[in-house]
């Protein structure tokens, strides 16, 4: 048996990758990563245009290493006594 495969097509074309600025305040980046210049909500907000979200991700991420540690420790604890 062989299930019927649906190819989910559409969302392809100007997929740019949004400034770290409309990243967070989840607008609309007509931005370009290639081009040097500040997307419309930056020059508005006379901020630097920059695109180092990959970096901040990764510290994210090993904050989060952290704090997964934190938990597993105070897990292990509450199993002891309990
Ligand atoms: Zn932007
Ligand atoms: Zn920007």
């Amino acid at each position: 048996m062989k299930s019927a495969a649906n190819t989910i097509q559409g969302v392809r074309k100007g997929r740019a990758k949004p400034c770290d600025v409309c990243r967070r305040r989840k607008v609309k980046c007509d931005g370009n990563a290639s081009n040097s210049t500040a997307c419309s909500s930056c020059k508005s907000l006379k901020v630097a245009c920059t695109y180092n979200g990959s970096r901040d991700t990764e510290g994210y991420i090993k904050n989060l290493e952290l704090e997964v540690q934190r938990l597993k420790s105070t897990l292990g604890k509450v199993c002891t006594v309990g």
